[in-house]
């Protein structure tokens, strides 16, 4: 329990606001993007700077209290917030900088892609990043980040150039391949294990328009799309990206009416380049089925990273269950069919995110991350705004992913998984776990940051 004189000399010490459980601002604050979480923290630190975090995290060290670092809230697991412990939130640390001569980006802890999509593409730039612009830079970069420019640019954190960071004992370093280069390495992949992020400074691309969209196939013809996208998209340049998806087609604008509801199979694309040249590298997917509807074409990159935001608002409730996959087999192709026919809701979806192309050519020891031999990550998600709906959906996730476990890597992606335990984490690290465990050691030797997917400090360690 916290006496009413700590919470007030905290707060004095504060540039933004501390909220605690009384006032009415609290519900809202607390909310994450997962409805299925609900989560009491002792109290909400909305940071207005970096002096704030050092602040905060020297009043959690003090008052023994755990902490949660808080970016875009959109964390599967709601790892943003914590029962009874204080949330750092970074919401307010909101800046993009965009250096035009160098095309880097230096981005506040607490921004969302949609800040950093809208701040870069004025100047003709982007940083790669997810496939929905309401998720926080924060999580999405420090987990990984794979989207619409993975095959081309590589995963967000290949595109990190440095961080600026507050420690577990309250210093602010700065993390680069010259400076801290084993946090560095660390921070690529290894998640808010290791401090909380004030700025990231990001390598940006030259990209403007794009040609881009989905299409959509009838379930019958799922398998064989399957199996055609399997070798297609791993040879493909690394211009085209494209996301293999099991869908129920929205009730509503741009799709046609005699599609509403129904449940379908989709690829949506992003290249890089001209409409011509995506046309003739898209023939061959045209030609082999001809898509039910499709909605390609040429679109500002900003419009096609919020292109899904307005149908995933926040508030819904959301069971993720996720693999890395090498081979799609026949026999996985036909469980997803499946399952994927059993979607149990209209928002539930699969995605299979490929991996290849450059993000392959990264080593898979020379960032945290990795499974860089993965062709795929992929995601189970059962969706609904109706909390009761939540048995069904979480049933259907989990039968799904209960068929084609065996068909996987062998772990998952930390950004898609829920709280799955010890095992599931040391099997997405595989070999990098042990050196993640020393660099933890030397930075966060009590395990001050464990709101996360956790790796647990190697004690007597030196990294
Ligand atoms: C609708 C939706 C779509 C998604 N699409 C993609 C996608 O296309 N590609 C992809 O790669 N992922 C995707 N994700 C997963 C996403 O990467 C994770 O949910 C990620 O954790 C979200 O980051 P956040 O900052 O919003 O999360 P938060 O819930 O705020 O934070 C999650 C965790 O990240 C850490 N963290 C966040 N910010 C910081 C920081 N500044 N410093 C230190 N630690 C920090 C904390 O440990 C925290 O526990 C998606 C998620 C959702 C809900």
């Amino acid at each position: 329990m916290l006496s009413t004189e700590t919470i007030a000399t905290f707060r004095s010490q504060m540039r933004g606001t501390v909220i605690d459980p009384s006032e009415g601002s609290y519900e809202d604050a607390r909310q994450v993007y997962n409805a299925m979480i609900s989560r009491r923290p002792a109290l909400i630190a909305k940071c207005a700077d970096v002096a704030d975090v050092m602040t905060a995290i020297r009043f959690a060290r003090e008052q023994g209290v755990r902490v949660s670092i808080r970016g875009g809230g959109h964390n599967a697991a709601g790892l943003g917030v914590c029962d009874d412990g204080l949330v750092i939130d970074l919401s307010q640390m909101k800046f993009v900088q965009v250096d035009q001569a160098t095309q880097t980006i230096r981005v506040g802890g607490g921004c969302t892609w949609g800040d950093v999509d809208h701040a870069a593409h004025a100047f003709g730039l982007a940083v790669p990043s997810g496939i929905i612009a309401s998720t926080g830079v924060g999580g999405l970069t420090l987990g990984g980040g794979l989207g619409h420019l993975t095959r081309k640019h590589g995963l967000t954190i290949d595109n990190l150039l440095a961080a600026d960071v507050v420690l577990a004992d309250g210093r602010m370093v700065v993390a680069g391949a010259e400076e801290n280069a084993d946090l560095f390495w660390a921070l690529r992949g290894g998640g808010g294990n290791f401090g909380v992020v004030t700025s990231f400074l990001f390598q940006a691309h030259p990209v403007d328009v794009v040609c881009a969209g989905p299409m959509l196939w009838e379930l019958e013809d799922a398998a064989d799309m399957m199996k055609w996208y399997r070798e297609f998209i791993v040879g493909a340049p690394e211009e085209i990206n494209g996301f293999f998806a099991f869908m129920t087609v929205p009730p509503g604008p741009p799709f046609p009416e005699h599609l509403h509801l129904k449940k379908m199979c989709a690829i949506v694309w992003c290249y890089t380049g001209s409409l011509e040249a995506a046309n003739a590298i898209l023939e061959p997917a045209r030609s082999f089925r001809r898509p039910a509807w499709e909605h390609f074409g040429p679109m500002p990159f900003p419009m096609l990273q919020g292109m899904f935001d307005g149908l995933y608002p926040k508030g819904l409730q959301w069971y993720w269950k996720a693999d890395f996959v090498k081979e799609l087999t026949d026999e996985a192709i036909d469980l997803h069919v499946k399952h994927a026919s059993e979607l149990p809701t209209m928002h539930s979806t699969v995605h299979l995110y490929p991996v290849n192309g450059a993000a392959s050519k990264v080593a898979k020891n020379e960032t945290a991350w990795s499974y860089r031999d993965a062709n795929w990550s992929q995601v189970i998600v059962g969706v609904d705004p109706d909390p009761a709906k939540k048995d069904a959906i979480t049933a259907w996730a989990r039968a799904y992913y209960d068929a084609l476990h065996p068909y996987g890597a062998g772990g998952a992606y930390v950004n898609f998984m829920m709280d799955e335990g010890e095992d599931r984490i040391r099997a997405t690290y595989r070999d990098n776990y042990e050196r993640l465990a020393r660099v933890k050691a030397q930075y966060d030797p009590e395990n001050f940051f464990r709101v996360n997917q956790n790796i647990r400090p190697q004690t007597g360690a030196t990294a």
